[in-house]
């Protein structure tokens, strides 16, 4: 990736992502809301599902969980 490449990813990033480690340090929490209500987990956690949109391992750690979670109930 070159600095103009790097640019374009940094303007086009969403203010109300979170960003990673945010993400990370929630996801098991904003998983079981979303399994149990998407709409209200997207309303109480609006970053999250910003940054789940626009990352990609993030997201898939996500849809891991999420897959668990509805697997156990
Ligand atoms: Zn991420």
């Amino acid at each position: 990736m070159n600095g103009k490449d790097r640019l374009a990813r940094f303007l086009q990033t969403d203010p109300r992502d979170v960003g990673c480690d945010e993400a990370m340090a929630v996801l098991h929490v904003y998983v079981e809301l979303v399994a149990d209500d998407p709409a209200a987990a997207a309303d109480r956690f609006p970053g999250g599902a910003v940054h789940l949109a626009a990352c990609g391992p993030c997201r898939e750690d996500f849809d891991g969980l999420l897959a668990a979670v509805r697997n156990e109930g």
